[in-house]
């Protein structure tokens, strides 16, 4: 076997963004992934029919396009093309209007009613700093570079979502949309810190967009693989690692990999009490996935969710919050929150003419095996009558479903680890990429700053091994 400088466990973002950080540093190094195809939770496949590109687990990027990382390497010289609908998100209501969330913040703010100058005095701040925001809160935790930029920003962010959104906004429409925001963060959303998600991605809506791939989320993978071939770099696939003893000798071993797995392949290596903490770490609720072949657009009553990739069912303030705390009780909703992308609405390079796919996921406790399309195709329905005689075929990908396509997804969490207060900047453990067994590093999102397709716990533990392992 060859010797490389380092050797990464595992080709998820993350994975391949802290392989082609070494190769940038002229490190030779080697992916070992355990799948046939590369990409993790950024893989795109023909989930249903013949010519219908699916996205098998992420889909929306804004962390994507915001990551100062992916930025640094022009990823769209080798394929990746970001496409930016008019709107970032949409959030439909009974009554048959919809909430739009336009890039420009005067445009959106306009159709809140009472809530139009709250809404501009909470995000306004936040999108004009971004850049420092980033700096600061997208990194692992340290003292801010902008202490003012932060210190403001994250008196809000500590709170919870509930509580922010009851105190800030009047009407219920603009206290759902912040509520859906946050629902991403899969905590309950009366717990602290919940504010932080509603107030990151919100303010990406305006600051970034929210993107899809063209030609699906394979494309940002392929992108980043042919960076890392170009530098040298080398991935061999269809090739779990279950024991470090497999691979060849090396100075660095970076793992793409969840404290769970970690303990299973490193174990042996590492001392009892960091073994421990290991197995203390918390997973999160879990993702139910559907995606569906159309023969059709998704039939939607309120017009604005024509204008977003992205659109979120979930109905009133109360419904969310409800269906959250049910998920965080270890309960499946009747009603659940439901993300959705309808990506050939922009993107028609993905299905045969004419015809769309569709992509959806709600929350459901760890691990649950509650069949959950009936509730997820009645929230679509619900707001877009006629939507099931649309359908030509769909794929359902329950918890276990999902943590068998890709071995980090246990019990159905998408993100590698809970995301509440405790393990949202020291996670794994404190000694967060590192761990004690020399020359053994964690680079997957169960390290800051955690889930999402951003490659930067990748890039943060390259840049650590390169200090400790490989000068
Ligand atoms: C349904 C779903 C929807 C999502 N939606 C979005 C979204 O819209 N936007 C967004 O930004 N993020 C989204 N995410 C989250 C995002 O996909 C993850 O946060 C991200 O992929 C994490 O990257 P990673 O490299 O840490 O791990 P992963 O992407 O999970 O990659 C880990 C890799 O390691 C491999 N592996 C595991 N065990 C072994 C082993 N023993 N040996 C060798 N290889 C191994 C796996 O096969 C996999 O390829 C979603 C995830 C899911 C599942």
């Amino acid at each position: 076997m060859t010797n490389y400088d380092a050797i990464i466990i595992g080709a998820g973002p993350n994975g391949l963004a802290a392989a082609v950080e070494l190769a940038r540093s002229g490190r030779s190094v080697c992916i070992y992934e355990a799948n046939r195809t590369i990409g993790g939770g950024a893989r795109s496949a023909e989930l249903t029919l013949p010519g219908f590109i699916h996205d098998v687990c992420s889909a929306v990027y804004p962390l994507a396009a915001g990551s100062p990382f992916f930025s640094k390497l022009s990823l769209q010289k080798y394929g990746l093309e970001f496409v930016y609908p008019p709107a970032s998100l949409a959030h439909p209501f009974d009554d048959g209007t919809a909430v739009v969330v336009h890039r420009s913040i005067e445009v959106m703010s306009e159709s809140l009613g009472r809530d139009r100058s709250t809404y501009k005095q909470l995000f306004l701040p936040v999108v004009e700093r971004w850049n420092e925001l980033a700096e600061d809160f997208l990194v692992p935790l340290h003292f801010p570079r902008h202490p003012l930029t932060a210190a403001s920003f994250g008196f809000r962010a500590i709170r919870s979502a509930k509580s922010l959104a009851e105190s800030t906004f009047t009407e219920d429409k603009t206290r759902a949309l912040f509520a859906g925001l946050a629902a991403h963060s899969f905590v309950a959303l009366d717990r602290f810190a919940t504010a932080s998600f509603g107030l990151v991605l919100g303010a990406l809506a305006h600051a970034i967009g929210w993107p899809i791939a063209r030609r699906g989320s394979q494309s940002i993978t392929n992108a980043l693989a042919r960076y890392l071939m170009n530098l040298g770099g080398e991935i061999v696939t269809d090739k779990r690692i279950d024991s470090l003893n497999q691979l060849p000798s090396t100075k660095a071993i970076l793992c793409d990999l969840t404290p769970r797995q970690i303990v299973r392949v490193a174990g042996a290596s590492l001392p009892a009490g960091y073994r421990r903490k290991l197995e203390r770490y918390r997973y999160g609720p879990a993702a139910f996935k559907l995606d569906w072949a159309l023969s059709s657009p998704v039939p939607w009553t309120a017009p604005g969710c024509y204008e977003a990739a992205t659109v979120h069912l979930g109905g009133s303030f109360a419904e969310i919050l409800a269906s959250e705390q049910q998920v965080s009780q270890g309960k499946c909703a009747e009603k659940p929150f439901v993300i959705l992308s309808q990506p050939t609405l922009f993107d028609p390079s993905r299905a045969p003419n004419g015809q769309h796919t569709l992509w959806a996921y709600c929350h459901v406790p760890n691990g649950s095996s509650v069949d959950m399309r009936n509730r997820v195709e009645n929230q679509i329905e619900r707001f877009a009558p006629g939507f099931r005689d649309c359908i030509l075929a769909r794929s359902v990908l329950a918890p276990a479903d999902l943590e068998r396509h890709n071995a980090n997804l246990i019990g159905g969490d998408i993100n590698g680890g809970s995301q509440h207060l405790s393990q949202m900047f020291l996670r794994p453990t404190f000694s967060l990429y590192s761990t004690p067994s020399k020359g053994l590093y964690i680079c997957s999102s169960s390290t800051p700053p955690g889930g999402g397709v951003h490659g930067l716990c990748g890039y943060y533990a390259a840049q650590v091994a390169l200090r400790k392992s490989l000068r």
